[in-house]
Formats: structure tokens, C-alpha cells, sequence
């Protein structure tokens, strides 16, 4: 055997060992199965008394892990689990007066409970934007099974930014390949696509 193919011949590249890796709890198990016909749930925060409720009332779509710093993400996870819905399928149902949003300046306005820091909505108030009319929700907030699953993992490289080594990334997606989630650094090609095809849309080139 060459130097070469000793090199670059599959089997020599070993998969880094993946037990232990923690991606969320969502998924650490295996991710779970969507159901046909679910319809949607209510979301609730973490507050012990008085927590806020949203109803969110369709199935969910694009649902990935996400590396991303603005994501919220439950306490000790490494990754956020997000999906999208039709924002007129998204109501506040209880306790709408302790939400605020995060940051006002953020294209996702994301709506979170003043007291206890979770997520309940974002939304994308610019109509010029590609993913306008969807807004993001986070489908563990609720009780019920049978959201859709996720379907991939977004920006993996940014969990750096959040502290994690980076000697640990090959783990990490060594990981989440086996889970059956591709690791992208940015949106998965479907939707990078989406949002190119809206720009190059609103220049007039398609
Ligand atoms: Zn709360
Ligand atoms: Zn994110």
C-alpha cells in the first residue's frame, strides 16, 4: 500500500467515539417519530406558577437542532431543537403579559417569559424577509408527542462560541451523523436554497 492510500483510503479515518456526546434531550435517546394527522399542542414555560401558554395549532415543519448562540436552549444542552409553524397557527393563550422580547433589534423577534428566560415564539415582523409568515417555536415545550422530528443540525460550529472545545467538534457531529441529523455550519441546503431563491426573486434574475 502507498503512503498515499494509507492516507487517504476511507478506512483509516476512524469515527470518533460518540458515547457519552450530548447533543438534547429530544434526541439523545434517538429522535423520535412525527405522527400523520397531528395537529399541534401548548407550549408552556418553565415557570412553576403562572407560566405563559401558547397554543400552536398545526403540525410543525423543518424542525432541526441548532448551534446558534440566539436560539434558547434548555439548561445544560449543548444545541436548541427548533421548528417552524404558520404564524397565524401561533396564540398566546395565558399569561401573555409576562413575555417580552429579547432583543428588538434581532430579525427574529423572539418573545421569551421575563421570568424564567424560555422562549415561547419568534417571530419575523420584516415582510421582506424569505421566512416571513413562519414563526419559530420550540415543540419540548409541550406535552404532547408527535411534533415533526428534526431533521438536521444548524450551525454546529457556532456551539464554539457558546464554550464548547473545539477538540470535541468531531465528536459532536461523528454524533449527530449517527443520529441521522447532517451537521450544516449553516442552514440546511433546502433552506439556504429558500432564502436565495427569495433574493435573487425580489432582484428580478428569476
Ligand atoms: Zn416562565
Ligand atoms: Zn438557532
Amino acid at each position: 500500500m502507498s503512503i498515499l492510500s494509507g492516507l487517504f483510503g476511507g478506512k483509516t479515518v476512524s469515527t470518533p467515539p460518540t458515547s457519552g456526546v450530548k447533543i438534547h434531550p429530544a434526541v439523545d435517546d434517538g429522535v423520535p417519530g412525527g405522527k400523520k394527522g397531528f395537529s399541534g399542542g401548548t407550549l408552556t414555560c418553565k415557570c412553576k406558577t403562572d407560566p405563559v401558554k401558547v397554543r400552536v395549532s398545526a403540525q410543525t415543519a423543518h424542525n432541526h437542532v441548532c448551534g446558534c448562540t440566539k436560539c434558547w436552549k434548555p439548561a445544560g444542552a449543548v444545541f436548541a431543537q427548533i421548528a417552524v409553524v404558520g404564524r397565524d397557527h401561533v396564540a398566546i393563550v395565558e399569561h401573555g403579559e409576562k413575555l417580552e422580547v429579547v432583543d428588538p433589534s434581532a430579525t427574529i423577534q423572539r418573545h421569551a417569559c421575563k421570568a424564567c428566560g424560555t422562549h415561547m415564539f419568534g417571530r419575523i415582523e420584516n415582510e421582506g424577509h424569505p421566512f416571513h409568515g413562519l414563526d419559530f417555536v420550540h415543540t419540548e415545550l409541550s406535552n404532547q408527542d408527535g411534533w415533526s422530528p428534526p431533521e438536521f443540525a444548524a450551525f454546529v460550529s457556532s456551539i464554539i462560541e457558546s464554550g464548547t472545545p473545539p477538540d470535541q467538534m468531531p465528536a459532536i457531529r461523528a454524533r449527530l451523523d449517527e443520529l441521522g441529523l447532517p451537521p450544516y455550519d449553516a442552514l440546511s441546503p433546502a433552506l439556504m436554497d429558500v432564502i436565495s431563491t427569495h433574493v435573487a426573486k425580489q432582484k428580478g434574475l428569476i
